[in-house]
């Protein structure tokens, strides 16, 4: 089954007079248990494509599509996506969690939203979750503050935020991006363990094929709002046929070099 059906999707942006053109027919399906890899250059279109599967586009945009459904959710026929059904993490843990309520709170609003009626059962699929994701003084987590908590510990809690009502895709925009790269490492695995856990489909906007190699089991390459090449990994990688695919392969072994010759990480 597709979590995600998207055929002939445009988006245009309004800025006065003039119109960008952000997404230009693109057609994308990911299938159950999928995880894919979205990846091209600033400006390719990559966080309109997951504003408009959520239904959030900016009121300037303009949309059209034959096809928009997002887990059995008919964008174009106006429905919603019910809370739960999706779970969305982004680069900093900040655009998803409120400063000023615990984490403990922010997880049973969350579990409350999605359809956990019963407090206790709340309180224990939040703990629960935690210490699925690494977490090991669960306790001290769920009482504490954002800001009390360090960069990848709060992405750990953003990430159980999305994960805590089992959602059956979820969309990540660069999760790991502000992460230092050894704790950068170990979050990608244990998102690897959870979605191969859970059969999660997951649609991952990275800037980093060694992230797209390590984590995803097939990549969509978006170049000028179009999908230019989408398929299996590493194949895609290895024998690119767009040239596009190509100069994004080029990139990165030069990156990759020039980070062993230089013993920078290669964080970009
Ligand atoms: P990416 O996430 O790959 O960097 P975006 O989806 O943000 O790409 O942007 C695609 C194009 O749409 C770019 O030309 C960008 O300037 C334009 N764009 C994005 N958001 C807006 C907006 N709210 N208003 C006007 N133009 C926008």
């Amino acid at each position: 089954m597709s979590v995600i059906s998207v055929s002939d999707l445009s988006v245009r942006y309004r800025v006065g007079e003039q119109v960008n053109i952000a997404l230009d027919q693109v057609d994308l399906k990911l299938e159950d248990g999928e995880r894919c890899a979205v990846v091209g250059r600033s400006g390719a279109g990559k966080s309109t494509l997951i504003l408009a599967l959520l239904g959030l586009l900016e009121p300037n945009a303009v949309r059209a599509a034959s096809e928009l459904r997002v887990v059995d959710c008919d964008l174009l026929s106006g429905e919603r996506i019910a809370p739960g059904r999706v779970g969305v993490v982004f680069q900093e843990p900040a655009q998803s969690l409120n400063p000023v309520v615990r984490v403990g709170k922010q997880l049973d609003q969350v579990l409350r939203a999605g359809g956990v009626p019963n407090s206790a059962e709340r309180q224990r699929r939040a703990q629960q979750q935690l210490s699925s994701l690494g977490i090991a003084d669960v306790a001290t987590v769920l009482e504490a503050y954002p800001h009390q908590l360090s960069g990848g510990l709060a992405q750990r809690v953003a990430i159980a935020m999305a994960l805590v009502n089992r959602p059956c895709l979820l969309i990540a925009d660069e999760p790991t991006a502000a992460l230092d790269p050894l704790i950068r490492a170990s979050l990608l695995s244990l998102l690897v363990k959870e979605s191969a856990k859970r059969a999660l489909a997951c649609l991952m906007i990275t800037h980093e094929l060694s992230i797209a190699r390590d984590f995803c089991q097939s990549i969509a390459v978006i170049e000028g709002g179009r999908i230019v090449e989408r398929g299996a990994l590493p194949a895609v990688l290895e024998a690119p046929r767009h040239a596009h695919t190509a100069a994004l392969v080029a990139a990165d072994r030069l990156h990759s070099v020039w980070g062993a010759a230089t013993g920078s990480d290669g964080a970009r």
